[in-house]
């Protein structure tokens, strides 16, 4: 007889096997369904651009995983997971030769600012304390349900202490201004602007100067930590913890609809044509478009959710490029402390451009973008002496033109993606001449190969929508569906596409599992009260 668990999971990515993990603990039986042929979604690794070197496949340094309460709660510590850190988080190297640098000791950053542009470091050290006081209650609020009743009156009560109206206005402050007001030099805007280019939020947009100082404040107090041998290392020990808890997971299962009857989630159907109804619960690690009128059918959604989902937004697509090298990157001008990630752009207002670009629909001509250098931030990434490094950028949905001179077309066909992978290589070998010469493999993977990876990446998107502020909060997905819960009962979404959106903090998945975990006990309860109701009325009877 097919097995009838409480829930069934769609996905194994962080967000569903936080949902799982979280289930089980309650007592749930949890059955995961994962399409690919390995757990972790977009938290993966493997040894697969060069022999000896470890690559990530996709995400690579977790911040919000180690800031986030749901998942330091998991002990994942117990489950072999080793957390590894460089010597410094961030750097920047600007055209002058110098470097804007995020040290994970504020002391350091503050004199390499204090050095580069006197009563910067003093203004940083400001920011830190600031954020030291208030900090951890945004960051629980930002991932808790909306409304975050509890943590939101926590950041409030400190309000005052970091200079009340005046931080807020620093905060809705778009990051192209947010540096300007509080620093004089360009390094400070830098990390902050280079960080709030981790979402696609316009630069000089609210919202912005948010994300830049969350992530900048993150690195600066919890560091941008990586998984010792691999980002899939983190995912594992989320599935090791799960399983360990007699949760059961099948790969290569992907799911092709969700049965609904009357109004309720009754269970799911697998590509295998095998169909798996749960007791309680389906939890949709999913994006929204592959949910609603995906596996969800129109027929069984209100008409108010098919036509809200017309307005629902990508985030921008990516073009991720891994390189193996035989030798460290010989910078043109050293770093003071070797950065785990770094930013290239020419400046904060070439940044602002390239990402411009990107939504003005254009493939940049100079892309903005975010690299990392694993071995520096874990050696047992690669052999001594070597380099596992990676650099991704955004590029438009659907393509108008080519901002530089290369025609690329946007079709992301593999001569498209070969074309803009040399246009960012040579970003790199402009900040450090001889970068070429030390390449031992090369891969590219453009928008078509991420979906094909994982069916959560639509076009290369990476955070499941937009994070600009019109998708957010309580609009997220779309406006009247800001919670985990769905329109249909016992269903639930628990992906980046849900608040509050993408990053790995597993606040989605943990999210989807209080509300199905809550919604069940009502349930009971109320059954349990029409069982007695119904026990009564026949004694009257008799
Ligand atoms: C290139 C890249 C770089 C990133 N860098 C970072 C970073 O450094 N730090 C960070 O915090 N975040 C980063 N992110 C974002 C982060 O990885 C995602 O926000 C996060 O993985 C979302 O988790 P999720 O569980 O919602 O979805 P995913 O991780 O995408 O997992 C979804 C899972 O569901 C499976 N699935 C989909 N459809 C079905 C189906 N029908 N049936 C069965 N299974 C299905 C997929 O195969 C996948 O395993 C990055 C993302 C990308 C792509």
């Amino acid at each position: 007889m097919t097995r009838q668990p409480d829930v069934v999971v769609i996905g194994a990515g962080p967000n569903g096997l936080v949902a799982a993990n979280h289930l089980a603990d309650q007592g749930w039986d949890v059955l995961v369904l994962e399409a690919q042929p390995g757990v972790g979604g977009a938290v993966r690794s493997a040894e697969d651009v060069h022999a000896g070197f470890v690559h990530d496949t996709f995400s690579a340094f977790y911040p919000l995983a180690e800031a986030s309460p749901t998942i330091r709660s998991f002990g994942l510590e117990d489950h072999g997971l080793t957390w590894r850190h460089s010597p410094a988080v961030l750097g920047h190297p600007t055209q002058d030769g110098e470097w804007a640098m995020l040290h994970r000791d504020r002391s350091i950053t503050a004199s390499l600012m204090e050095r580069q542009s006197p009563g910067d470091g003093e203004a940083w050290l400001t920011l830190c304390e600031q954020w030291d006081r208030i900090g951890g209650h945004l960051v629980n609020a930002l991932l808790s349900p909306f409304p975050p009743v509890k943590h939101g009156l926590g950041a409030l009560a400190r309000l005052r202490s970091v200079g009340g109206l005046d931080f807020v206005r620093t905060m809705l402050t778009p990051a192209v201004e947010l540096g300007r007001g509080r620093f004089r030099g360009e390094s400070p805007r830098l990390l902050i602007a280079g960080n709030a280019g981790h979402a696609d939020i316009p630069l000089n947009a609210p919202g912005s100067g948010l994300m830049g100082v969350l992530m900048t404040m993150l690195g600066q107090t919890v560091g941008f930590p990586v998984p010792e041998g691999g980002a899939g290392q983190l995912t594992q020990a989320l599935a090791r913890r799960f399983e360990s808890l007699g949760g059961e997971i099948r790969c290569s299962t992907e799911v092709t609809g969700i049965d609904v009857e009357r109004g309720r989630a009754a269970g799911v159907r697998t590509v295998a044509g095998e169909r798996i109804r749960v007791r309680k619960a389906v939890v949709a690690d999913i994006t929204a478009p592959s949910l609603y009128g995906g596996l969800v059918d129109v027929e069984d959604l209100p008409a108010r959710t098919v036509s809200a989902m017309r307005t629902f937004e990508l985030d921008p697509g990516t073009v991720k490029v891994d390189w193996a090298l035989d030798g460290g990157v010989p910078w043109a001008s050293a770093p003071p402390h070797a950065p785990g990630t770094f930013h290239v752009a020419d400046s904060v207002e070439q940044m602002t451009d390239a990402l411009g670009q990107v939504s003005a629909r254009a493939v940049p001509a100079k892309p903005f973008m975010l690299a990392g250098q694993m071995t520096t931030a874990d050696p047992t990434r690669s052999p001594a002496g070597t380099e596992s490094l990676w650099a991704y950028t955004h590029v438009p949905q659907s393509t108008v033109r080519d901002a530089g001179e290369g025609g690329i077309r946007g079709e992301w066909d593999r001569d498209d993606c070969e074309r803009f992978a040399d246009r960012m290589q040579d970003r790199i070998e402009a900040l450090a001449p001889g970068f070429g010469s030390r390449i031992l493999s090369r891969r590219v993977l453009g928008p078509r190969e991420m979906e094909a990876r994982d069916a959560n990446l639509i076009g290369g998107a990476i955070n499941g929508g937009t994070s600009q502020l019109h998708q957010e909060l309580i609009f997220r997905p779309v406006p009247g569906l800001g919670r985990a819960e769905t329109p249909i009962k016992g269903l639930y979404l628990g992906s980046a596409s849900a608040h509050p959106g993408g990053g790995v903090h597993g606040a989605p998945g943990m999210n989807a599992a209080r509300a199905a975990i809550a919604h069940d006990r009502v349930r009971r309860v109320a059954e349990g009260g029409r069982r007695a109701v119904g026990a009564v009325t026949k004694v009257g009877r008799r």
